[in-house]
């Protein structure tokens, strides 16, 4: 297992925001987090970038134990993030927003062809548009922008907080093409989504947490095709 998460329980003072979750990622898979606003998904993806303090329970990576590391030092062991709401640098270029993603690299001049290649690779928009700054630029570009971002400091790990979000149809079907082509080109993939349907219909494995609980687990098709999950997360279609 790539990554292994025991009992986590994390609070916001007095609350309880993920209770006593278990779940694991194995190497080169696609894991999703589904569940309503406010289950705890962001709040797990947090936690395991080490932006939040975890109360009891343990997460393993690679078999080692960063419950308490810091966020700095999860990046050089592989763990990198692209947050909710995107949170690019809206005054810098689209390629200094994207050195920015490797600025923990030693060997970062190195590999900064190979890497700015890749992303350019897989978000063919974001060469075209390559000095113009990031605030400037849609949504769905945005969004591209921060998981390229991620992408630079080559992950094992990357994980995804609601690509989809606030993205047309289009769109997202794009975005999900990008991603299942991220996960080909080996990198483990743990997304965060609303968009259980599609989520579902990608991953490997899913959880489905409510409030701050894992209620159920199972593959992605065996999730996508029962009864009580279509009702409560797939609009019942
Ligand atoms: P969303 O899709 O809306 O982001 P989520 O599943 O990611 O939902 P979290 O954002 O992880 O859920 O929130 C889990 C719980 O923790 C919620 O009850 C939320 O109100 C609470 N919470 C989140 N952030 C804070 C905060 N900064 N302070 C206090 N409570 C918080």
């Amino acid at each position: 297992m790539l990554l292994e998460v025991e009992g986590l329980c994390v609070n916001y003072g007095r609350i309880e925001a993920i209770r006593d979750i278990t779940f694991s990622v194995e190497q080169g898979s696609m894991v999703t987090l589904i569940g309503a606003n406010g289950a705890g998904k962001t709040t797990t993806l947090k936690t395991l970038s080490g932006l939040r303090k975890v109360r009891a329970g343990a997460v393993r990576f690679q078999g080692k134990d960063i419950t308490h590391m810091a966020s700095h030092e999860r990046v050089p062991l592989g763990i990198s993030q692209s947050p909710e709401g995107r949170r690019i640098f809206p005054g810098m270029s689209v390629v200094e927003n994207l050195d920015m993603g490797a600025y923990s690299r030693a060997d970062r001049a190195k590999t900064r062809t190979a890497d700015l290649e890749r992303v350019f690779g897989l978000f063919p928009r974001l060469h075209e548009r390559r000095d113009q700054l990031a605030g400037t630029m849609s949504g769905g570009e945005q969004q591209m922008l921060a998981i390229g971002r991620a992408l630079m400091s080559r992950p094992t790990l990357l994980l995804l907080d609601e690509p989809s979000m606030g993205l047309a149809p289009k769109l997202i079907q794009q975005i999900f093409s990008i991603i299942i082509d991220i996960r080909e080109q080996g990198t483990t993939v743990l997304l965060v989504e609303q968009n259980a349907a599609q989520a579902l219909k990608i991953a490997d494995r899913a959880y489905i947490l409510e409030t701050g609980e894992v209620v159920r687990t199972g593959t992605g098709r065996e999730l996508a095709a029962d009864d009580s999950v279509r009702a409560a997360y797939l609009g019942g279609d």
